[in-house]
């Protein structure tokens, strides 16, 4: 119940990695035919992505990881075109990966504006618009949230963006090919892309992280599209592989492993979408149903279809994911990257839900390998749980007399958390 943080290989992927381990091992920098062979193989590879996100191959750059890609997206991006502006937007609930970059760039004198999202997790592209200026060099907001799920309008910005540098901001040296003109546009389409149309031309996005193990392709590899035109320094520097951008001799095993995930998720994108959006909606009204006391965190329906994130209310997430773990769910509370601390999560919280409602969250994340007989097991055994660390839970507050509930303002789905309370 956890793909989101991470999925396992694929049997078809894994096959076609191996012969890159052994035999073919070649360095793809090599002029004879060994290093050929791999780097044909990075090229099919390539190919096969730049396919899927309507690109030209030499548009993608192969990273060590998505959390790579984010940082030479905006620290690439950011640093080479600093004559032209200093300001960077993001949205408030950004991967750490986005996050942390800009708070370096900060540092070095980047103004970082953190666009506020709404309480149903969606950006305002209204307020995206009115914050624009001739300062802003880059806009980075994240397709779906690795949280809850929600998923922005990035089609829509993409075109407010076009059309704000279109008569504010044109490229500043006309005559490159293909020029840019400011802010470009990055979206972080980690979590998107086993579901939605990553078509980087529909989307408007001028750079798009992604990364293999979210969609059953190994770990330790992801990816930045670049559009052409793009201005952009590298972050790691050496022998100069992949135009210069990343330097380091490529993984051939996980980049021929990445192109076959991408490929295998995008012939099944359609059905496998259909499927698990059925588990998960039945897994949401089986505990609604049979759990008082529970909200929905995010967008009701603007959301993957494999995601819920819910906040049990009067108990800790931390204390049922070790109960369910000991009966074999794997659960999350948050992101993977969150869960080795008691932080509470900036995502629900820039929701705008209150510090208890956060810390009874739990992420529900469903993948290839759920069936209808996981979803009833989990139905099964959840219920008890709950009553069990209710029973125990100092958080389990009484309405008083004195007390009314408040407006459930910070909530969708209509559920009124009972320790929302306002004194009269
Ligand atoms: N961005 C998002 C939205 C993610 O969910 C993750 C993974 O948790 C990352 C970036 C980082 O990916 P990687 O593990 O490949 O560095």
């Amino acid at each position: 119940m956890d793909y989101a943080a991470t999925t396992p290989v694929d049997q078809q992927v894994f096959r076609a990695m191996l012969p890159y381990f052994t035999e073919e091992f070649g360095n793809p920098a090599n002029l004879y035919s060994l290093g050929l062979k791999a780097k044909k193989a990075i090229a099919e590879a390539r190919q096969k992505i730049a396919s899927v996100l309507n690109c030209a191959p030499d548009e993608f750059v192969f990273t060590g990881s998505a959390t790579e890609a984010d940082n030479l997206a905006i620290a690439g991006t950011a640093r080479a075109n600093r004559r032209a502006g200093n300001k960077i937007i993001i949205s408030n609930i950004e991967h750490k990966a986005v996050l942390s970059v800009c708070k370096t760039l900060k540092k070095e004198g980047f103004e970082i504006i953190e666009l506020p999202v709404q309480k149903n997790g969606l950006v305002n592209p209204e307020e995206l618009r009115n914050i624009l200026d001739e300062k802003t060099i880059l806009v980075s907001v994240m397709y779906a949230n690795n949280e809850i799920g929600t998923i922005q309008p990035i089609a829509e910005i993409g075109r407010l963006i076009k059309n704000f540098r279109h008569k504010n901001r044109p490229h500043p040296k006309p005559y490159t090919i293909n020029p840019v003109g400011y802010p470009y546009f990055h979206t972080d389409a980690v979590q998107a892309l086993q579901f939605l149309d990553c078509d980087v031309n529909k989307l408007g996005v001028d750079l798009m992280t992604i990364s293999s193990h979210k969609l059953y392709g190994p770990k330790g590899i992801g990816g930045l599209y670049v559009r052409r035109g793009v201005n952009i320094e590298p972050i790691i520097y050496g022998g100069g592989q992949q135009r210069n951008l990343r330097s380091g001799t490529e993984n051939v095993p996980a980049i021929v492993g990445f192109g076959e995930a991408v490929a295998l998720a995008q012939k099944n994108k359609k059905a496998e979408s259909a499927r698990v959006k059925k588990l998960r909606d039945k897994l949401e009204k089986g505990i609604f149903h049979s759990i008082p006391k529970v909200v929905l965190n995010g967008h009701p329906t603007q959301r993957l279809p494999n995601f819920l994130n819910i906040s049990i209310l009067d108990i800790e997430g931390e204390a049922l994911l070790l109960y369910l773990d000991e009966r074999g769910i794997s659960v999350n509370t948050g992101s993977a990257c969150n869960s080795q601390s008691l932080e509470p999560s900036h995502v629900l919280s820039a929701l705008g839900n209150p510090y208890e409602c956060i810390h009874g969250s739990v992420r529900f994340s469903l993948g290839k390998g759920t069936t209808i007989s996981d979803i009833n097991y989990v139905l099964r055994k959840l219920p008890p749980i709950v009553a069990r660390l209710r029973k125990i839970s100092p958080l389990n507050l009484k309405l008083g007399k004195k007390e009314k509930v408040s407006e459930p303002k910070a909530f969708v789905g209509g559920q009124t958390p009972h320790f929302l309370l306002k004194k009269k």
